[in-house]
């Protein structure tokens, strides 16, 4: 009874158990080679981590969201919780990790576009399942709880475990494709997948590279129900399909001018579980997430891109 009276209240709506990186970009003419010594003529430091990213973008589609993950007692930490603070989102549920380092992400980009990540995961490591049990009473307050693979495997099939007691939906997005357990998958609702990680979970290994949004459609009916309850796959700048027990559905992304798709895939999916939490159908959802992902490729940066609700919706409409 408690929980349900918390949902209609709308607090926590949306829980995020989520990584949370430093990403430090150096952008240079070309990639050093081993023992080389180089000069940037740049240089980014951002918020980064899928599951910040997704908990910004749950935040900025207009949910009440609580963020769980852990930081170092460092810099970088701090930088991370200030812009967390500067965005609006609550610091709850972010733990400081006296000895480890905060995630971070050594990004190299060169003039050819081309990148280069190294993912220390520091302590993000560290939220462990006990950690996600120590928050129940969240997850009994929400209406969807939302993970990604950069977790370790554990704390993932415990987020889908104790989503499960509470009756809260769960939503996995399966990057990287961690080896999470075929029952963890099932519960998926949706189970949200590019198209790299489809193939990896074994959804279109077949598909030719230019396989249509049709053709994806149809996949994602084929395993809906199998891999998972409910399965969204995204496509780039082709669009989005989504299939549960009640159909199937392709939403096809707007033409548009891409500056920087960095982070359009946590925009898309944040905003996603968003309009889920909220109520809406998985094909609404569908729709207005991936004008969130188009919205998202045409500014720079990654958090900093993604569009508030009033321009998400109109630009789905
Ligand atoms: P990821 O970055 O996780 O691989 P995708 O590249 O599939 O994810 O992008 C996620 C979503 O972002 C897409 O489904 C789409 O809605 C949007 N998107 C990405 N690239 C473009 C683009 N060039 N034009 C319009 N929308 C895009």
């Amino acid at each position: 009874m408690g929980a349900v009276a918390a949902r209609r209240n709308g607090a926590g709506a949306v829980v995020v158990f989520g990584s949370l990186n430093v990403d430090s970009t150096s952008y240079v003419d070309a990639f050093p080679a081993p023992g080389e010594t180089i000069l940037a003529h740049d240089f980014r430091v951002a918020l980064g981590g899928k599951g910040a990213n997704q908990a910004v973008a749950a935040h900025v589609a207009g949910l009440p969201v609580e963020f769980v993950a852990c930081v170092g007692d460092d810099a970088s930490g701090a930088f991370a919780r200030e812009t967390l603070e500067r965005l609006g989102v609550p610091m709850t549920a972010v733990r400081l990790v006296p000895d480890a380092p905060t995630g971070v992400a050594q990004i190299t980009v060169a003039d050819s576009g081309e990148n280069t990540v190294i993912v220390t995961g520091g302590a993000n490591l560290a939220l462990t399942p006990e950690m996600v049990e120590a928050e129940r009473e969240r997850v009994a307050a929400a209406a969807l709880v939302l993970t990604q693979g950069e977790l370790p495997v554990p704390t993932i099939e415990r987020v889908a475990v104790i989503a499960a007691e509470f009756g809260a939906r769960f939503v996995l997005n399966l990057a990287p494709p961690a080896p999470v357990s075929a029952e963890t998958l099932r519960v998926a609702d949706p189970l949200v997948l590019n198209e790299h990680e489809a193939r990896a979970v074994g959804i279109g290994t077949d598909a030719p590279s230019d396989a249509t949004l049709d053709e994806w459609r149809a996949l994602a009916a084929s395993a809906a129900g199998v891999v998972a309850r409910s399965i969204v796959v995204t496509l780039g700048g082709a669009g989005a399909v989504a299939a549960d027990a009640a159909g199937s559905w392709a939403a096809p992304a707007p033409r548009v001018t891409a500056v920087d798709t960095t982070g359009a895939g946590d925009g898309f999916t944040g905003t996603l579980a968003a309009f889920l939490a909220e109520g809406r159908s998985l094909p609404e959802a569908l729709r207005i997430a991936v004008a969130a992902g188009a919205l998202a490729v045409q500014a720079r940066g990654t958090v900093d891109s993604y569009a508030p609700r009033d321009t998400v919706l109109a630009a789905s409409s």
